[in-house]
């Protein structure tokens, strides 16, 4: 299929020649045409799909279509979890539409509100928002969402996750119940359903792929071993795979930034990117990544979501979400676009129990593997059993650091 034979309109066409596509991706062949049609659409896709211009391009030739009179109005909005998928998708609908009469612009909170101010006051007719700031504007009057024809819910798993439902709600009540919804979702949880159930009409079920693609499209890998043996063997495997780039997750921000201090010091240069750092520190952090100049990208959950990072080939994860559906959101960070790509996973025992939800999840086993010289003593392995003697560590353990010290009390906990 062609992007041709979708109907999209020359100056849509010419900005994704630009853009280097050569066809449409399945989301964009199924989504596409449904939304031209004017039909609402629930459709499942992750990040790396190509969901963004599965809705941004017939938006954009819907809304470049319509006569309007007088002053620009917001006729579309599309509402995201983060400020970093907002700037994101906003790259998106100012590339795509960059040959066409139409204004957009981006709003999100953690940034001085003025600047986005003036350009809302000058008109836009699309809008790419974040909830909270949204409502903030439309609160001191600077926005009016009663011309808005469109509205698209990007990522709504994860607005739900970090606790939108209301502001999601509210600002239901603020468009004209007659509307476009096209909502987007890389998991499908009861709530989510309900969700879609309260917005949607009679929509278009969209599926990017069958479910277990991810499981196909990413060969994963779970290392069992230590907590406290887990930065080593980290360290060990970038080495030894010689990772250009890796993007790793952590659960926690502070996990994240004392990581990200243990790479820099044996050299492999790493950034943090999380919910505690400033907006310019996570966009700059981003960029580094994207230029080659970070080799290790260290993200928590909430942080990473809906990052574009093209063609990610590795992607580790230094502790198991405790959400098996994060889990499915991080390794979608890899072997997008048919490019294969590898999940590494490193699991102590007290990890077991997420590693088996995931795997309940994917319907797969995930493959385990013990590296030699950091076998798991936190669990007896056949092998411990018979010698007592200590793995043979690869890396030789500095004494200190206190973090280190409450890591290995808490594996010595569990032997009990
Ligand atoms: P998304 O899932 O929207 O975040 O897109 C993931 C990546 O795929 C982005 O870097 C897009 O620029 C790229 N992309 C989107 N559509 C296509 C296409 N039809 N062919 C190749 N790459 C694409």
């Amino acid at each position: 299929m062609t992007f041709e034979s979708l109907g999209l309109k020359s100056e849509l066409l010419e900005a994704v020649q630009a853009k280097g596509y050569t066809q449409p991706s399945p989301i964009q062949e199924k989504a596409i045409p449904e939304i031209l049609k004017g039909r609402d659409i629930l459709a499942s896709a992750q990040t790396g799909t190509g969901k963004t211009a599965g809705f941004t391009l017939p938006l954009l030739h819907k809304l470049s279509e319509q006569k309007v009179d007088g002053k620009r109005a917001i006729r579309a909005l599309i509402l995201t979890p983060t400020r970093e998928l907002a700037s994101q998708v906003y790259d998106s609908v100012r590339d795509y539409g960059a040959n066409l009469n139409l204004k957009s612009t981006v709003i999100f909170g953690g940034v001085n509100q003025n600047p986005q101010v003036r350009t809302l006051k000058q008109g836009v007719d699309i809008l790419v928002a974040t909830p909270g700031r949204l409502l903030d504007l439309h609160n001191q009057k600077h926005i009016k969402l009663n011309k808005v024809e469109v509205l698209v819910l990007d990522e709504a798993d994860r607005m739900l996750d970090m606790g939108f439902l209301r502001d999601i709600e509210r600002i239901m009540k603020l468009m004209p119940k007659q509307r476009q919804n096209l909502m987007f979702s890389a998991t499908f949880s009861k709530e989510i359903k309900k969700l879609a159930g309260g917005i949607l009409n009679n929509a278009a079920q969209v599926e990017a792929a069958p479910e277990n693609t991810t499981a196909e499209r990413v060969d994963q890998l779970a290392y069992r071993v230590d907590k406290a043996e887990k930065t080593a063997l980290l360290i060990k495997i970038i080495f030894d795979a010689e990772m250009e780039q890796v993007l790793i997750f952590t659960r926690t921000k502070y996990g994240a930034n004392r990581l990200c201090q243990k790479l820099d010091k044996r050299g492999i240069k790493a950034s943090a990117i999380h919910g505690n750092k400033s907006q310019n520190q996570r966009t700059a952090a981003l960029k580094d990544f994207k230029a080659g100049k970070i080799k290790a990208l260290v993200a928590t959950d909430i942080a990473a979501r809906g990052l574009d990072i093209p063609l990610l080939p590795h992607v580790i994860n230094y502790e198991l979400p405790n959400v098996p559906e994060d889990y499915v959101h991080r390794i979608g960070r890899t072997g997008r676009a048919g490019a294969a790509g590898l999940a590494i996973s490193l699991v102590g025992a007290d990890e077991l129990g997420y590693l088996k939800d995931i795997e309940k999840l994917l319907k797969t086993q995930i493959p385990s593997k013990i590296e030699e010289g950091f076998e798991p003593q936190d669990e007896p392995t056949p092998k411990a059993k018979n010698s007592k003697q200590k793995p043979n560590r690869n890396k030789k353990r500095k004494p200190d650091p206190n973090s280190k010290k409450q890591r290995r009390k808490q594996v010595l906990g569990q032997k009990k």
